[in-house]
C-alpha cells in the first residue's frame, strides 16, 4: 500500500512499538517516525524533525493541531461529563444538532445519529436507508472508498478488499463518470455523464429499482482518484432516485465540513441528498466523532417506527464536544470560505507543477481537496503505477519518501497524490509544501 511510510531508522524501539499493528501495512520492515507532538500544520518526531502536513493527516485535521479553543473545550467537558448512555437526552448533544442545522444544506432541517468514524456512520446510513425503504440492495461506485468495517469495505469499489473479504450480498457496484480516464470512452464531460446515467439506469433495470433501498456515493471521489463529476451527472442520479423511491446517500466523510469551500460538498456542487456520512473534519479528529446527518423527511419516519441503530459510544459526550468546538471555530474564524481562497492557491501551485512536470498527467480538485494524477506519458496518459496495483508501488514509494526526506507529509492511492491542507496553512507553508512537490517529482521523473 502506498501509506506503508518508511522513515529514518529507529531501530533501537523498544520492543512494545512493534507490538502495536500498524494500519494498511505489511509489518516487516515498517519503520516510520515516532511522532510525539504536533502543533498547527506540523508534527514532530523523536530526532526532533518537522513534517508539513499536505494532507490534513488522511484529510482528517482542517483546524491543524492544537487549536486552543477546541482542546479546552474538550478539557472542559472531560471535567464535566465524558459518556451517557445514548438513551438518554443531553445537552452538548442537542447543541451540536442546533450548530449542525445552522450549516445544513436541507431548508427542512436534519437530525443527526451519532458513530465513532466514517466506516461506521457509513454502516449506520446504509441501516438507516433500508429501515426506511425495507429494500435490501444499495448500489455504491466501483471507484470509492467508504470505510474499512465490513459493511464499509463492502461498500468501497477499488480492489484492495475483494481478496479476504467477499462482497456483502445486496452491494451492487456501477461505474460513475471519470473524464480523465473515461470507462465509458467518451472525450467530452456532457457525454460523459449522458453515458454514465445511462449505464446506471441499466443497473437499475437489471437490479430492479424496486429493490433498492440507497444510492451510496461519494460527491467528489477521495482517496480512490479525486474525481469530480461531470456537470448534469449528480442532477441525473437525484433524478434517478427520485423516480425509483431510493434514497440518495452522500459520503461526506472527507469532503464534509468545509473542505470543498463550503460546509458540505452538497452545497458546493448544489445537489442535494438524503443523507449524508460524516466524520474526520468534524472534530477536525480531536475526537472520535462520525456520524449521519438525516433530511428531517426521512428522519420523521423514526417517530413512529423503530431507530433500530446505535452504539455504546453513539453521542460519545466528549467526541461531541470535540464537534461542538470545532464547529464554532470553522463558522467564527470563516474557515470554510477560508478554503476557498486556499483553491486559488492550489490552481496556481499546482497548475505550476503540472507545466514543470511531465508526469503530471492532470491536476483537479475542489476547495482544500486537489489530486495530481501521475502518468508516464500525457499523450496517452498511461498511469505511472497500474491502479489495481498490489502492495504499493516503487514510483509511488519514491515520491512519498523524497517528501518525507524533505519534511512533508502527504498520501495517496495509486497513481493520484493528494493535496488537502489544513485550512489554517499559510501562502508560505502552502509554498514550502509545493516546493517539496516539486523537488519530489524531479526525482520520479529522473528515475523512470
Ligand atoms: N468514507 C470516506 C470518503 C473516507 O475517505 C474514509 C476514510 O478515509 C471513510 C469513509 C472511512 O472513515 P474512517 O476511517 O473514519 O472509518
Amino acid at each position: 500500500m502506498d501509506l506503508q511510510i518508511h522513515g529514518q531508522a529507529n531501530a533501537s524501539l523498544p520492543a512494545a512499538y512493534r507490538q502495536v499493528l500498524v494500519s494498511w501495512s505489511i509489518q516487516g520492515g515498517l519503520n516510520p517516525p515516532v511522532i510525539t507532538h504536533a502543533k498547527g500544520c506540523h508534527f514532530h518526531d523523536t530526532n526532533g524533525k518537522a513534517y508539513l502536513d499536505m494532507t490534513s493527516g488522511y484529510v482528517a485535521v482542517p483546524l491543524g493541531h492544537g487549536h486552543p479553543k477546541v482542546v479546552r473545550a474538550i478539557q472542559q467537558q472531560a471535567e464535566r461529563l465524558c459518556w451517557v448512555a445514548s438513551s438518554y437526552f443531553n445537552d452538548v448533544r442537542a447543541e451540536y444538532a442546533e450548530l449542525l442545522n445552522r450549516i445544513s444544506p436541507w431548508s427542512e432541517g436534519l437530525r443527526v445519529h451519532f458513530a465513532s468514524g466514517g466506516g461506521e456512520a457509513n454502516d449506520d446510513a446504509v441501516k438507516i436507508a433500508r429501515l426506511v425503504t425495507r429494500r435490501p440492495k444499495v448500489l455504491t461506485a466501483y471507484r470509492s472508498y467508504h470505510g474499512s468495517t465490513i459493511g464499509g469495505s463492502a461498500l468501497t469499489g477499488v480492489d484492495r478488499w475483494r481478496d479476504p473479504l467477499p462482497n456483502l450480498p445486496g452491494m451492487v457496484k456501477f461505474f460513475t463518470p471519470y473524464p480523465y480516464r473515461s470507462p465509458f470512452h467518451t472525450r467530452e464531460p456532457a457525454e460523459e455523464s449522458r453515458r454514465a446515467l445511462q449505464h446506471l439506469e441499466q443497473v437499475l433495470s437489471h437490479e430492479g429499482a424496486h429493490n433498492v433501498a440507497a444510492i451510496v456515493l461519494e460527491p467528489m471521489t477521495g482517496s480512490s482518484g479525486m474525481v469530480i463529476y461531470p456537470e448534469g451527472y449528480l442532477q441525473g442520479v437525484r433524478a434517478l432516485c427520485d423516480r425509483h423511491g431510493i434514497l440518495l446517500v452522500y459520503d461526506e466523510v472527507m469532503t464534509g465540513f468545509g473542505r470543498t469551500g463550503a460546509a458540505f460538498a452538497a452545497t458546493r456542487l448544489g445537489v442535494l441528498p438524503d443523507l449524508m456520512s460524516f466524520a474526520k473534519g468534524a472534530s477536525s479528529s480531536y475526537t472520535p466523532l462520525g456520524g449521519v446527518l438525516v433530511r428531517e423527511g426521512v428522519a420523521s419516519h423514526f417517530d413512529t417506527e423503530l431507530f433500530d441503530v446505535g452504539h455504546t459510544h453513539a453521542g460519545h459526550v466528549l467526541a461531541v464536544a470535540g464537534g461542538v468546538a470545532a464547529l464554532r471555530v470553522y463558522l467564527e474564524e470563516g474557515l470554510f470560505e477560508r478554503a476557498l481562497e486556499i483553491e486559488g492557491w492550489l490552481r496556481e501551485g499546482l497548475g505550476e507543477l503540472q507545466r514543470r512536470h511531465p508526469v503530471v498527467g492532470d491536476v483537479r480538485g475542489l476547495g482544500a481537496h486537489f489530486g495530481l494524477e501521475l502518468v508516464k506519458d500525457r499523450e496517452t496518459r498511461e498511469p505511472l503505477v497500474e491502479w489495481h496495483h498490489p502492495g504499493g508501488s516503487a514510483p509511488m514509494k519514491l515520491f512519498y519518501g523524497e517528501l518525507m526526506k524533505r519534511g512533508v507529509h502527504a498520501y495517496g492511492r495509486y497513481n493520484v497524490a493528494m493535496v488537502s491542507p489544513p485550512f489554517v496553512i499559510t501562502r508560505e507553508e502552502l509554498s514550502q509544501g509545493l516546493e517539496a512537490f516539486d523537488a519530489a517529482l524531479s526525482v520520479v521523473e529522473a528515475a523512470l
